[in-house]
């Protein structure tokens, strides 16, 4: 803490991390202790911050932060998103490309951690504008990134139009074409299948927690915070198996529809034109709009945080349960807070964390990136199933952790120790670098 000062999400994130390791450290002491193993392992590589500078619509000059957090390669090139939002600082873009750091390593791919972004707030600005801020941010970005050293893909914030007008001056900065971020556009190395990865691959997941645990999707009533990306394919799938989801929301508010939510009418707000999704009871009348905070008051069998870091808390998870909730699979990063999360796993709730829930969107990337070297475009049906496989791996792989550790069902702990473990293995074979 003395060393990081003020940066409360990466404190958060590493505690929680090294609680749930506490096993593995103790049955390694002797050999962690003396490679410096934990003291490298929770330290960036390499963070790069720079001055963003660019013009505005009515003449302006505005300046944003951005920053670059490389935070382990030990296992492949850095990869992770850039996250545009007004909360961005270094604090959460460590406590991200750490989680990353693991949730890369169960996929199972070669990739390393990153993290990156500004904040600069997309919201409310001009098609111009939100091209004059990414090619002043890739201005400088692109000396630090490359095919195999650094791919950066969407976040909050940035989706396939920002990878557009990033994608295009790292071009022409560098005159190279070349997979160096991921989420691209159809026409310009995108895979197919990327835009619902994350999303998908929560359900994949989800599901196969709860048949491992003798239960199903179909006929359930989900929560789904959020109504970006991931929380829209995770309504989509979990719909295709079966399950009613009954809310969504943003930052403003939520929507309640207990006939179950049209997610056409939510597509059509959201991705469509940018809207809120209070909108969404003008075009069905029988749902209810509540201003503010709240969805995790809702009844449900299943909630899926896919909006942002810490928006379950401890009286949130308190009410969930209270209500009957018996599974919880975070589509966010970190959305429920520790003392949320704690009191999930001591109540054995069905509870799988982010950095293995989500890890489909990564993984989907990861796929983009061996396309790219390949040359060749798979059908949307060939990147599916090798995303469902992963999940379906992740899920074996945090399980397998969990029992190996005596902490059966324990998916948290069982998700940090299978990360880590990779992670470290190649860290101690590479020396201390
Ligand atoms: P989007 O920008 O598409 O959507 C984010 C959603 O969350 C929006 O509905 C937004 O509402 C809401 N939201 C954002 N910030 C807040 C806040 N402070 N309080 C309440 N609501 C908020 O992002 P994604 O769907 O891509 O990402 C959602 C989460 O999933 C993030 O934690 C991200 O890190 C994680 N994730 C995303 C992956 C991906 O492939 N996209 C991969 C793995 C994890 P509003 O419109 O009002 O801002």
């Amino acid at each position: 803490v003395a060393q990081n000062p003020g940066e409360p999400e990466f404190h958060q994130a590493v505690k929680e991390v090294l609680d749930s390791l506490k096993l593995v450290i103790d049955a390694n002491e002797e050999k962690y202790r003396k490679a410096g193993i934990l003291e490298r392992f929770v330290e960036p590589e390499r963070i790069v911050s720079f001055k963003v500078p660019w013009v505005d619509d009515k003449g302006n000059v505005q300046v944003n932060k951005g920053y670059r957090v490389q935070f382990n390669s030990a296992i492949g090139p850095y990869k992770g998103g850039l996250r545009l939002h007004p909360s961005v600082n270094q604090s959460i873009l460590k406590f991200l490309g750490f989680e990353q750091t693991l949730k890369n390593s169960l996929t199972g791919l070669p990739m390393g951690g990153g993290k990156g972004g500004s904040n600069f707030d997309p919201k409310g600005k001009s098609d111009r504008e939100v091209m004059a801020f990414c090619q002043s941010f890739m201005t400088e970005l692109y000396r630090h990134i490359g095919k195999d050293t650094d791919v950066p893909a969407g976040d909050i914030g940035v989706g396939a139009r920002e990878v557009g007008y990033l994608f295009g001056q790292y071009k022409r900065i560098t005159g190279l074409y070349e997979g160096v971020l991921t989420g691209k556009g159809l026409t310009f190395g995108g895979s197919l299948a990327r835009t619902q990865a994350t999303g998908y691959g929560l359900i994949y997941i989800l599901n196969e927690m709860l048949s491992h645990n003798g239960k199903e999707l179909a006929g359930k009533t989900v929560l789904v915070s959020g109504s970006g990306n991931v929380a829209i394919y995770a309504t989509e799938k979990a719909q295709q198996y079966g399950a009613k989801v009954v809310a969504m929301s943003d930052s403003n508010g939520y929507v309640y529809d207990p006939d179950g939510i049209k997610l056409d009418v939510v597509k059509e707000i959201k991705e469509g034109r940018r809207g809120r999704i209070k909108e969404y009871v003008d075009a069905v009348p029988t749902a209810k709009y509540t201003e503010g905070k709240g969805i995790w008051t809702i009844p449900c069998d299943i909630a899926l945080p896919c909006a942002t870091q810490n928006e379950l808390n401890l009286d949130d998870a308190k009410a969930l349960i209270a209500n009957g909730c018996f599974a919880v699979a975070e589509g966010a990063n970190m959305p429920s807070t520790r003392e949320a999360t704690d009191l999930f796993v001591e109540k054995k709730i069905l509870f799988m964390p982010g950095k293995a829930a989500n890890a489909g969107g990564v993984a989907t990337s990861g796929l983009e990136q061996s396309q790219n070297s390949l040359r060749l475009s798979w059908t949307f049906e060939e990147v599916d199933a090798k995303l469902h496989d992963i999940m379906v791996n992740i899920f074996a792989k945090a399980d397998d952790a969990a029992k190996r550790y005596g902490v059966e069902g324990n998916y948290v702990a069982g998700a940090n120790i299978a990360g880590f473990e990779k992670v470290v293995d190649a860290m101690l074979a590479q020396g201390i670098v």
